[in-house]
């Protein structure tokens, strides 16, 4: 380890198989766990609804889950994800 890594923010790091990272859902964040790590910024996710409430968002709201695959790194609606905003 040379100095400064320790210091890499966040959102450069590679994620790994369990992390919980976000995904935009209209306007706002859904939780998603890595699944699958297919490169620096691309991801199998499991994404977890908000129940009924998510209703509409393709499922039935009976789903709590839902697979997205091969999903990118961007802060912006689709088949990407970001990391969780620091509160
Ligand atoms: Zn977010």
């Amino acid at each position: 380890m040379t100095e400064g890594e320790a210091t890499v923010p966040n959102e450069t790091k590679t994620p790994t198989v369990g992390r919980i990272v976000h995904v935009h859902h209209a306007d706002r964040c859904q939780p998603a766990m890595v699944v699958r790590v297919w490169g620096e910024t691309t991801l199998n996710l499991v994404v977890f609804r908000d129940g009924s409430n998510d209703a509409g968002d393709g499922g039935t709201g009976l789903e709590l889950t839902r697979w997205l695959t091969s999903a990118t790194l961007a802060d912006e609606p689709g088949n990407h994800w970001h990391w969780p905003e620091r509160s």
